[in-house]
């Protein structure tokens, strides 16, 4: 296709993928380099550029513009799509000459002017972290007003933008202005490469960073405090997986965290490291800040901030970045300004850590822009500030997350994703070996491990692995039987916590006074004293783990809230509880309450309150604390039983919540719709929902990560329940690969009213598979696509499918590049007098041609209501005589 043809061709699409983001920087950037070479006069660029119109409408107007000047442009604006969008619509387009062409004229420039614009892609990224130097200098030399640069440093503005801002204004001024500037970025370029000077106290606080890297990161705590293992000791290496690039695997090092493999995108500065609740992010991060305190890793950054989001969490002042790095981490005793300002001008040697951001209360997001590292802020404003590169652009930032909480809008910051997963089989033999120092100990309990493969399964992850070979040396050491589910192992657990007595010291005014925690509530080892960098004597604590803390929280609502409670009481039957001593007596009592429980008597009541001691104080606790979603939303739902739609929509849910909120549900009686869009449902939730899919006659799941595997779990359950007929899956991460089991659901469940499947990746070959259920199908009232891809040949096949349909009155191909072909098909379909009264086709390139056909169709058709057709390829005359013809065609 030539690059003019697919202008005009792939309108939709190179607007979705300019658009998509929700700024400008992708439009931004295709400016630049059509400014760069020419191709676009000042003139016309003012035109385009104009701020406080929709992004869209800025985008449409380049096109118009691009199109309407011919091949050259088309071909350079083809190729500058190709650059800053790989993925996008032009990617396999050949265009090789216009590429080229963004390289040459790169050289050519005379004046300073002349330089501003054919350098501007590379100025912009050169003059990112250093606007206020450039606005300071161009402010002294005259050329700039106050006006001009409060107007390039508002802050809605990013670092980008404000560089652009800047070189639009330079620009407007002259010459001589041009020539500051472009001074000024060379002047700083020279600079950057000589040898840092840091100020004299610098080296000081360097030291004291370091000592207290050293002390926070060399032992591991497990175990109610009890046991602080150096973790030089028990460390065993990970799996890493590079996100960019899963060829790469197995050998990965921690330095591949921060190294050049696998960049995604080389301005952003965030690496994520992902991974199950227990693969071992945190323990990883401290390996980390423990070799850079030593000087073994990480050596290119002479400051590491590490930071914990779960502590965060309590900072409820606004703070500056220069609070948050002083205050929360390591205080400079002199010499702050100095210090402070000499890390605003070599961020590059310095590196921050954010541990656990599925753990901040506040989910990521983009909209409260701040540039100004000194203008105080909610800290969580700050962090994601931080992670998009809008404060400290060019700091390194690593950042540790659960996968499935990690939503796109993060992702589009991101650099780099590094994926653990957890120990390798060689991992678990070695880490067993570390954990218990008798050879004898250690070969038997990796024998038992190995004759078990539903153990060994899990022992892949470090924290389960820890729970088991923990378990079974105590087994063994005692003779008993080992055990044999996951409950088995927390049960264990939970035992050997009720049982122990830690020497943990508390003190007044801790969070545990306002939720009722006892001193001796802390002695039985559920909650551990947690490190703060900033405090040494920190009254702040948290559950040993989430899994440990997801398993009290399930525990608790089965105790508390569920008719049925023998079941557990025969679980712990298991384990002989009678033997030890003050919390066993509570726990045992607190399920003996529960048996014999008689209102008004006092023995009764005496025994109730001791066992909600043992566990609902704990539960209040996990309430407080924000990871425990788990208990406090399934005690909700719990509260809201008699509902028959409910909606949790932007709750945090992933795949934990899941498992508690199927658990609840599973018993009611009558139906619900469960709607849980904008959630991190992801394929693992999806099947933690199974078991109540049965209840389910709706389920909503947009925006939630889901990819064709979880679907295929879905329909296989959903084919086996009868009320199970509406699902919305619209913005997940579907293929084609997912559309044979939506057919095969069509084709067999013959009550399923509802499948909508937009802003997904369906091409015309899943559209061909959908159809050949659609065929069959007699029920299904609504079919939506929006957002697909499902062009001509897609909609040909629905169309086709459908024709005589009895039950569709709603059908959207809204966005799917669907033409006159498909058009004059689904005429057709419209023509057997199907009972469908809603076609939606905005937003496609159908001409005039294709318009006639519905036309003449519609006047066979009197149940349809309405046909929309905006922004299709007609133009404004077109639109007015056809509108006069059919008032139910809508443009
Ligand atoms: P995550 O942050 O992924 O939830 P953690 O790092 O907190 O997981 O790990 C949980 C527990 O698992 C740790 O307290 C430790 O006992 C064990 N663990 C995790 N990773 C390792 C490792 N690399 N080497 C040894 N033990 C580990």
């Amino acid at each position: 296709m030539m690059a003019q043809e697919f202008v005009l061709k792939q309108r939709t699409e190179i607007l979705a993928a300019v658009c998509s983001s929700g700024s400008s920087e992708q439009l931004e950037r295709l400016l630049d380099v059509l400014l760069a070479h020419g191709e676009l006069s000042w003139e016309e660029y003012q035109s385009i550029q104009v701020q406080g119109r929709p992004l869209h409408a800025n985008a449409r107007h380049l096109l118009d513009i691009v199109y309407t000047k011919g091949l050259a442009i088309c071909q350079l604006f083809v190729a500058a799509l190709q650059q800053t969008i790989p993925e996008g619509p032009g990617a396999r387009l050949c265009v090789s000459e216009g590429v080229s062409q963004v390289e040459k004229s790169r050289e050519a420039h005379q004046t300073s002017g002349a330089a501003l614009l054919s350098q501007r892609p590379s100025l912009v990224g050169k003059l990112q972290g250093c606007v206020d130097g450039a606005l300071e200098v161009l402010h002294e030399t005259g050329h700039f007003t106050s006006e001009d640069c409060n107007e390039v440093r508002l802050p809605i503005h990013t670092p980008s933008q404000q560089a652009r801002r800047l070189l639009d204004l330079v620009s407007s001024k002259g010459e001589l202005a041009a020539n500051v500037v472009l001074q000024f970025i060379d002047q700083k370029q020279q600079s950057g490469r000589s040898s840092l000077t840091p100020p004299k106290e610098f080296f000081k606080y360097q030291k004291k960073l370091c000592s207290s890297v050293l002390a926070q990161s060399s032992f591991l705590s497990t175990y109610g405090g009890t046991s602080h293992m150096p973790l030089d000791d028990i460390y065993t290496e990970g799996q890493l997986e590079l996100a960019a690039d899963l060829e790469v695997q197995g050998n990965l090092g921690l330095g591949d965290i921060v190294s050049t493999a696998g960049i995604i995108n080389e301005e952003a500065d965030t690496v994520l490291v992902s991974g199950d609740a227990g693969s071992g992010k945190s323990t990883l991060l401290q390996r980390l800040h423990l070799l850079w305190a030593r000087g073994t890793a990480l050596s290119e950054f002479l400051l590491l901030f590490p930071f914990s989001c779960r502590k965060l969490n309590s900072e409820l002042k606004e703070l500056s970045v220069q609070d948050l790095l002083f205050r929360h981490c390591c205080w400079p005793d002199w010499e702050q300004e100095d210090i402070f300002r000499f890390i605003l001008d070599h961020p590059h040697v310095v590196i921050f850590t954010f541990d656990g951001l599925d753990e901040l209360k506040q989910s990521f997001s983009d909209e409260h822009r701040l540039c100004c590292p000194t203008q105080p802020a909610p800290v969580h404003v700050l962090l994601f500030n931080l992670l998009q590169g809008s404060l400290m652009k060019g700091v390194r930032k690593v950042v540790t997350s659960r996968s499935e909480a990690v939503g796109p809008i993060l992702k589009k910051y991101l650099r780099k994703e590094v994926f653990l997963k957890g120990f390798s089989p060689n991992g678990i033999d070695c880490f067993v070996k570390k954990q218990h120092h008798d050879p004898a100990v250690a070969a038997k309990v990796l024998a038992s491990i190995q004759a078990n493969t539903f153990l060994l399964g899990l022992c892949h992850s470090p924290v389960l692995c820890w729970i088991v070979s923990q378990c079974h040396k105590e087994l063994l050491g005692c003779g008993d039987g080992t055990p044999q589910t996951i409950t088995d192992v927390y049960l264990m657990i939970l035992q050997r916590f009720l049982q122990h007595q830690s020497s943990l010291k508390t003190s007044k005014g801790s969070d545990l006074d306002s939720c009722c925690v006892t001193e001796k509530d802390i002695c039985t080892g559920f909650l551990i004293q947690s490190k703060d960098m900033s405090n040494d004597y920190s009254h702040q604590y948290e559950f040993l783990h989430l899994t440990v803390q997801c398993f009290f929280a399930a525990l608790y609502i089965v105790l508390f809230n569920n008719a049925d409670r023998s079941t557990i009481t025969k679980l712990f039957a298991l384990h002989d509880l009678r033997e030890t001593g003050f919390s066993s007596t509570c726990f045992t009592s607190c399920l003996a309450a529960d048996q014999r429980q008689t209102p008004g008597s006092a023995d009764g009541q005496k025994s109730a309150t001791l066992g909600e001691m043992s566990l609902q104080r704990h539960a209040e606790a996990l309430q407080v604390h924000p990871t425990a979603s788990g208990s406090k939303m399934a005690k909700e739902v719990l509260g809201k039983l008699d509902v028959d739609h409910l909606k949790l929509t932007y709750c945090n849910i992933g795949p934990v919540e899941c498992t508690a909120l199927a658990y609840v549900l599973q018993h009611l009686r009558n139906s619900v719709g469960i709607q849980l869009d904008n959630n991190s449902v992801g394929d693992v939730g999806v099947e933690q929902l199974l078991p109540c899919l049965h209840i389910c006659n709706s389920l909503y799941l947009r925006n939630n990560n889901i990819t064709d595997e979880g679907i295929r779990k879905l329909i296989a359950k959903g084919l086996q329940c009868d009320s199970f007929q509406k699902i919305a899956l619209f913005n997940n991460k579907l293929t084609d690969a997912c559309t044979e089991h939506f057919s095969h659901l069509l084709r067999t469940k013959q009550n399923f009213l509802s499948l909508r499947l937009g802003n997904n990746n369906i091409t015309s070959e899943g559209a061909k598979q959908l159809a050949k259920g659609l065929e069959f199908n007699h029920s299904l009232r609504f079919l939506g696509l929006w957002g697909n891809k499902v062009g001509d040949a897609g909609a040909e096949a629905i169309a086709g499918a459908l024709e005589g349909s009895k039950t569709l009155t709603w059908l959207s191909l809204v966005g799917n590049g669907v033409g006159s072909a498909g058009a004059r098909a689904l005429a057709k379909m419209i023509k057997s007098d199907t009972s469908l009264e809603e076609l939606w086709l905005t937003e496609n390139c159908i001409t005039r041609h294709g318009v006639e056909f519905l036309l003449e169709a519609l006047e066979h058709n009197t149940h349809v209501k309405s046909v929309w057709l905006r922004n299709n390829n007609l133009s404004v005359e077109e639109v007015e005589e056809m509108t006069q013809r059919e008032s139910r065609l809508i443009f």
